[in-house]
C-alpha cells in the first residue's frame, strides 16, 4: 500500500495511473483477470483498449424497413400479445410487436420463464437486434429490450462499442460490449484535462484533427461514423508521429553527442588498391555509397549506418574499402558474418585481392584452433593484424583489438542488437559500425524499425547480369526438372538442390535429406557425376570439405539445407532447385535464389512443390516467378504476413502500434515521419512556445520506454 502511494506520487499524480481495482464497476477479482487477461492494469489501458467495432443503435428504425438484406437493426413497437410454442428443444416464446408501418416477431428459447414475467402486453420497447425473416415475417431471436421512453425516440446517442474480450472475461460478465460500460463511467468522469492535448495547435487545425481529448470520447462512443473515423486517425497519427519523433531525437542526439575516430584522409592504401587492383569498375550505386560511408566516418562521430542492397548488388567490395579507409587511417577493422562457411569464402576473397597489399588479414572462427588463435589474438592486440574477418567468435571478451576503428556486420538479420553492442566496448571510442544486409526491408518497414540508423541502399546491380528466370513445378514434373540439370551441367554448370528444415526434430530433418540425397544420387550416378552434401549437423571440417568441392568445381551438385542460404559464392552455378519450396518464407526463397545468377550464364530457379499447398504458399510462388527485385519481394511478404513476423523486426519493440498499421496506414506514417523532421530540424530541443506539449508528453512516457533500449 505504502509502495503503491509513492509510486503514484512520484511517478504521475493523474487520475489516468490509478490501478483497475479502482475503477467504478471492477474491484479485486475482475481486476486481476483484467491484468492477466487483457494487459488491462490502469485507468489508461482501459482508455487505450479499443473497440473492435460498434452497433450503430444511434437510429429507430419502422419495421416495414427491415428486409431480408437487413443485419443488426433497431426498431421501437408496443407488444400485442405474446405466446409460448413448441415442445421440449422446440419451446420458444414469440411476441408480436407493432408500430405504425407494421408487425414483427421476437423469439426466446432460453430465459422464456423470466421475459415471460417481465414482457408487458401494452408496453413500448425499443428493440434491438440481429434481423432474420420466418414465413415471410420479420424476426429478431433474444433480442436486447427495453422500455421506450420519449426522450429515447431517436435512439442512442452514440454507437455502442464491442470490444476484444476472452472467453474467461466472458464468464466474469467482462464480454466484448460489457467492458463498454467500465469505459464509458470512465470517459464520462474525465475532465479535458486528464488527457491533455499532446499535438501542436496547428496540426490540429491542419488536419482537422479532433482535440485529444474528444478523440478518446468518439473513438470509443461515436456520435457517427464520420466522428469515428476522424478519432481514428488523430490518434493512429499521433501514434505514428511521436514514435518518429523518438526514433529522429535519438538519432539526433547520437549525432551530436557520440564521439567518434575520424577518418581524415583517403590514403596511399585506398588509392593504390582502387587504381590498381579493382577488378571492376563499381557501379553508380556503389561510388554514392561509399561516398555516404566515407563522409559519415570522417565527422567526428560514430557512424551507425545500415547497408542494403539486394544479392549480389556487390557490398563486400563496398565493406573492402571502408575497411582500406580505416587502415589508411591506421585503424584495424574486423567484418563479421553469420555462418563460417561465409567467413572462410569472405576471407579467401578478400585475402587473394589483397595479396599485393602490405595489409595483414586474419581468419578468425569457432574452429580456429588455439595454438592459431593465441596467434591471432596476440597479433590482433599489439596491431599487427590490419583486417579480422571472422564468425560471431569476434564478439568473445578475449579478442581484444589494439585500435578497432571499423565494424562490419555482414547479413545483420543473424544478429542481435545487444551483440552489435558488444562490438562498441572493443574500442575505447566505440568504432563505426556497418551493418550490411541482402534482406530487403520494406521503406515503411525500415522507417519504424531501424529509424534511428542511418541507411543506405545499393539499388543497382553489377551491369551484365541476366535476370534469373524462375518456375514453380510439381513433384510428378520432377523425372523433367532432373533431365533439365543434366542438360546444364553437360554444358559445364553446377546446381544447388535444397531441402527445407521443417520438421520438430533435426533427426527428422537429416532422414529427409538423406533421402533426398539418395534420390539425386539415382538421377546422377558416380562417377559420371559427382555431388557434395552440406548440412548444419556436420562437423566445420565436413562442411567446409564439402563446400570446397562444389567451389573448386570437383562436384557439379550441391545437395543442401538452408545453411547454404547466406552469401555463398559459386559463379558457375545455374540452377537452383528448392524441394518443398511452399515451406520457405519470401524473403528466404529470395536469399536462397540469389546463390544463382551470379555469372554470366542465363541462370534458374525452379520451385519444386506437392499439389496440395496453401493459397499463401501459391501467392509466395507466384510472387517469386514474377520478380527478381528483393524491395518487390519485401513488400509482398509484409502484406502477406504483417510487419510482426518480418525477421528482425521483431524483437525491436517499434512496431507494436495499438491502432496504426504500417501497412494500412502508410499515408499517415509518410506524413508523420514528414512532420517530425520538420519539427526536429527546426527546434531539435522542443523549446518553442508551439512543440511544449510534445515536450511534456515524452517527457511523462518516457519512464514508459526505456530510451536506451531502442538503439
Ligand atoms: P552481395 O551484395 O550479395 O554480398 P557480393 O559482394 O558477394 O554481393 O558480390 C556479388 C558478385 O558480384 C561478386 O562476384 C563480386 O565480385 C561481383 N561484383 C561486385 N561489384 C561488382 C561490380 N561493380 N562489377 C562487376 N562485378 C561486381
Ligand atoms: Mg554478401
Amino acid at each position: 500500500m505504502f509502495a503503491a502511494n509513492i509510486f503514484s506520487i512520484s511517478f504521475d499524480a493523474t487520475i489516468l495511473s490509478s490501478p483497475i481495482e479502482f475503477l467504478k464497476g471492477v474491484g479485486p477479482l475482475r481486476a486481476d483477470m483484467l491484468k492477466k487477461e487483457l494487459g488491462i492494469f490502469t485507468f489508461k489501458d482501459i482508455l487505450d483498449h479499443f473497440p473492435l467495432r460498434h452497433i450503430d443503435k444511434t437510429k429507430v428504425n419502422p419495421i416495414s424497413s427491415v428486409t431480408p438484406a437487413s443485419d443488426y437493426v433497431q426498431v421501437a413497437g408496443t407488444v400485442t400479445n405474446s405466446v409460448l410454442m413448441g415442445e421440449n428443444r422446440g419451446r420458444r416464446l414469440v411476441a408480436t410487436i407493432k408500430d405504425s408501418s407494421g408487425e414483427m416477431e421476437l423469439v426466446w428459447f432460453q430465459g422464456i420463464n423470466w421475459i415471460q414475467k417481465s414482457l408487458q402486453v401494452g408496453q413500448t420497447y425499443l428493440v434491438y437486434g440481429k434481423a432474420g425473416f420466418f414465413n415471410g415475417m420479420p424476426q429478431i431471436t433474444h433480442p436486447e429490450m427495453e422500455v421506450f421512453t420519449p426522450e429515447k425516440s431517436g435512439g442512442k446517442a452514440f454507437l455502442e462499442p464491442v470490444y476484444p474480450s476472452t472467453e474467461k472475461l466472458k464468464a466474469k460478465s467482462l464480454g466484448g460490449r460489457q467492458i463498454g460500460k467500465l469505459t464509458f463511467s470512465l470517459l464520462s468522469s474525465l475532465k479535458e484535462s486528464d488527457l491533455p492535448e499532446n499535438l501542436p495547435a496547428s496540426f490540429l487545425q491542419h488536419y482537422g484533427f479532433p482535440s485529444r481529448f474528444n478523440a478518446y470520447q468518439q473513438i470509443h462512443f461515436p456520435s457517427s461514423d464520420k466522428q469515428y473515423r476522424q478519432a481514428i486517425n488523430r490518434l493512429k497519427f499521433e501514434e505514428l508521429f511521436i514514435a518518429q519523433l523518438r526514433l529522429g531525437l535519438i538519432r539526433l542526439e547520437r549525432h551530436r553527442y557520440s564521439k567518434g575516430v575520424i577518418f581524415s584522409q583517403v590514403g596511399e592504401l585506398f588509392n593504390s588498391f582502387y587504381h590498381h587492383h579493382l577488378p571492376f569498375e563499381l557501379t553508380g550505386a556503389q561510388k554514392r555509397v561509399l561516398k555516404e560511408i566515407r563522409q559519415d566516418m570522417g565527422q567526428g562521430r560514430q557512424m551507425n549506418r545500415l547497408l542494403q542492397g539486394d544479392v549480389g548488388s556487390g557490398k563486400t567490395m563496398v565493406a573492402l574499402l571502408s575497411m582500406l579507409l580505416a587502415a589508411d587511417n591506421g585503424f584495424q577493422s574486423c567484418l563479421m558474418a553469420p555462418t563460417e562457411i561465409l567467413a572462410n569464402q569472405h576471407f579467401q576473397g578478400i585475402s587473394s585481392l589483397l595479396s599485393e597489399m602490405p595489409l595483414k588479414v586474419a581468419l578468425l572462427t569457432g574452429s580456429t584452433r588455439a595454438a592459431g588463435r593465441r596467434k591471432i589474438l596476440a597479433a590482433l592486440a599489439n596491431g599487427d593484424i590490419h583486417l579480422l574477418i571472422g564468425t560471431h567468435a569476434l564478439l568473445e571478451d578475449k579478442v581484444q583489438f589494439n585500435n578497432l576503428g571499423l565494424a562490419i556486420i555482414d547479413e545483420q538479420h543473424r544478429f542481435g542488437v545487444e551483440q552489435r553492442a558488444r562490438l562498441w566496448k572493443k574500442a575505447a571510442i566505440p568504432p563505426h559500425i556497418l551493418v550490411m544486409t541482402a534482406t530487403p526491408i520494406p521503406r515503411t518497414l525500415a522507417m519504424t524499425a531501424y529509424g534511428d540508423l542511418d541507411y543506405s541502399i545499393i539499388d543497382e546491380l553489377p551491369p551484365g547480369r541476366q535476370p534469373i528466370t524462375t518456375v514453380h513445378r510439381y513433384e510428378y514434373a520432377r523425372a523433367t526438372v532432373m533431365d533439365f540439370i543434366r542438360s546444364e551441367i553437360d554444358k559445364g554448370r553446377q546446381a544447388y538442390i535444397i531441402f527445407p528444415l521443417i520438421e520438430e526434430s533435426e533427426k527428422l530433418d537429416l532422414e529427409n535429406l538423406m533421402r533426398g540425397y539418395e534420390n539425386v544420387k539415382a538421377f546422377f550416378p558416380e562417377p559420371k557425376y559427382w555431388i557434395s552434401m552440406v548440412h548444419g549437423k556436420q562437423a566445420p571440417e565436413v562442411k567446409e570439405t564439402n563446400m570446397q568441392r562444389f567451389v573448386s568445381h570437383d562436384t557439379q551438385i550441391m545437395v543442401s539445407t538452408t545453411v547454404i542460404e547466406v552469401g555463398v559464392n559459386v559463379p558457375n552455378a545455374s540452377v537452383m532447385v528448392i524441394e518443398s519450396a511452399e515451406k520457405f518464407g519470401l524473403s528466404q526463397l529470395h536469399q536462397l535464389r540469389g546463390r544463382v545468377g551470379r555469372g554470366a550464364e542465363k541462370s534458374f530457379c525452379i520451385l519444386l512443390t506437392g499439389t496440395q499447398i496453401t493459397n499463401e504458399a501459391r501467392e509466395r510462388l507466384k510472387t517469386m516467378c514474377a520478380t527478381n527485385d528483393g524491395f518487390v519481394i519485401a513488400e509482398k511478404d509484409l502484406e502477406l504476413r504483417g510487419p510482426g513476423d518480418i525477421e528482425g523486426t521483431r524483437q525491436s519493440g517499434m512496431l507494436n502500434f495499438k491502432l496504426a498499421d504500417i501497412v494500412q496506414d502508410k499515408h499517415l506514417l509518410d506524413a508523420a515521419k514528414q512532420v517530425a523532421q520538420t519539427i526536429i530540424e527546426a527546434d531539435p530541443t522542443l523549446q518553442s512556445e508551439e512543440n511544449k506539449r510534445l515536450k511534456n508528453f515524452l517527457q511523462a512516457q518516457k519512464g514508459k520506454l526505456a530510451w536506451s533500449k531502442i538503439s
